[in-house]
Parts: C-alpha cells; sequence; structure tokens
C-alpha cells in the first residue's frame, strides 16, 4: 500500500489568531521543510479576542466571524500551513462530542508528527485551557483501539505547549527555545495581516527576542534572533543526552 511521505503536523488554536502568536515561527519553518502544517481552529474569537473588529458601527457577530475566520485563513496561507475550522463559539468554548470525535478522526487519518496546543491554565482566558484539553483528550482516545473511528491507531506524538500570553500566570515553564529567524520576516507579515489585533504585533516581536536572547545564552549559536518557546507534556524519548 502507497503511503504518502509528507508528514504532518498539528496546531490547536483556540481562536482565531493564537496559532499566529504563539506558533507562527515553528509553523512556518516546519512548512519550510515540506511538512503539512495542519491547523485546528476551534472557534473565531467572536466574543472575547476580536477587540477591533467590534468598534465597527452596526458590526454583527456572524460579521465578526467572517472577519476573523478571513483573517485566520490569509495568516495561515502566509505561514505555509492549511487550516480547519470548527465553530465550536467561544466565551465559552465547550467543543461537542461531534467535534471530539471529528478531532479523533483528524489524529487517526493524518498521524502527525508532533502537536502543539495551549498551555494546562490560564487564569484570563479559560478557552485556552479547553483547547488544550480537547487537544490532549482526543490524542488519548485515538490511541485506544476500542475506539470506534476510522483510521489505525494512533502511535505517540510528543505534544508541545506554546507560550501563553503572561507566562508566569499560567505555570508556564520555556523548557525548548526553537530558532525562528529564519523565518521571522513570515511570522511578522503574518501577524501583521491580524488587523483585530494589531496591537500585539510590538508585544510579540518583543517576546520572541527576548526568548532569541535566552536561546543564545543556552546554545551559544549567536546568530539566532528570535525564537519561540515551548514546554513538553511527555518525556523525551532519546539514546542520546547532548
Ligand atoms: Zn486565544
Amino acid at each position: 500500500m502507497e503511503h504518502s511521505p509528507t508528514k504532518t503536523i498539528f496546531v490547536f488554536s483556540a481562536h482565531a489568531a493564537d496559532f499566529v502568536w504563539r506558533a507562527g515561527g515553528a509553523i512556518a519553518i516546519y512548512s519550510g521543510r515540506g511538512y503539512r502544517v495542519r491547523i485546528l481552529c476551534l472557534s473565531f474569537g467572536e466574543r472575547g479576542e476580536s477587540q477591533g473588529a467590534w468598534k465597527e458601527p452596526g458590526i454583527t457577530v456572524d460579521r465578526v466571524k467572517e472577519i476573523r475566520r478571513a483573517e485566520s485563513a490569509r495568516a495561515a496561507g502566509i505561514l505555509g500551513a492549511e487550516i480547519r475550522f470548527f465553530d465550536s463559539g467561544d466565551y465559552p468554548l465547550i467543543p461537542s462530542a461531534e467535534t471530539t470525535r471529528e478531532i479523533v478522526m483528524e489524529y487517526r487519518a493524518h498521524q502527525p508528527e508532533f502537536v502543539l496546543t495551549h498551555s494546562y491554565l490560564d487564569p484570563y482566558n479559560p478557552d485556552h485551557p479547553a483547547a488544550n484539553r480537547i487537544a490532549l483528550d482526543a490524542r488519548v482516545y485515538a490511541q485506544a483501539a476500542g475506539y470506534p473511528a476510522p483510521g489505525a491507531e494512533l502511535g505517540a506524538p510528543p505534544v508541545f505547549l506554546f507560550e501563553p500570553h503572561q507566562p508566569e500566570q499560567c505555570e508556564f515553564k520555556p523548557q525548548v527555545l526553537l530558532d525562528i529567524t529564519p523565518v521571522w520576516d513570515r511570522k511578522r507579515a503574518a501577524m501583521e495581516s491580524m488587523e483585530a489585533q494589531g496591537h500585539l504585533v510590538d508585544y510579540y516581536t518583543d517576546l520572541g527576542k527576548r526568548r532569541g536572547v535566552q536561546a543564545v545564552r543556552n546554545s551559544g549559536r549567536k546568530g539566532i534572533k528570535q525564537a519561540e518557546a515551548f514546554e513538553r507534556v511527555f518525556p523525551q524519548v532519546t539514546e542520546d543526552l547532548a
């Protein structure tokens, strides 16, 4: 049986733009290496993360969703990723049983090499832990032989949590620093395309620089200018500690 040689990675995004700020560099790096990057976007962030769009007089929730969908699809395109929208609603984000099943089927169909998702905690936005939960829960269900979904059981793809907006309050500890210097221009362009949240571009540019400085300090690789931080969920299995 022929198998596609293309490897896939998954990026969960609670809202329309989360993947851009927090993992845009990782996405651009892997799409540039020929990976299929599949963003699973659980909601448009229409209530909680669309401040700019709600300033327009007479705006409706459907119009906000349309604007955010278009922005999000455009940013995914800039980063070289594909995106699937689930429209599960935000504030609160409560994925239905059917959505959970759909995500299990995503895992079985695509067998991702690794998974990026939100942190366990976020006192500023309960939708982010909700997205963490569905990413991890569906991964476990997809591994279970008895779960009634088509496709082969899932192996054990590593899961990395991307950096939340206020990491200290979310008990986020950077364990992995990914050099995103070569794709920085693409991440910046994707961030600038998110017009409803333009106020965040400088914030995430500064954060990337700071993580870049830390990446140099921890590796001695002086060429690193921009980095993204991640935390591992499961132990790294290796035969080599250096
Ligand atoms: Zn969000």
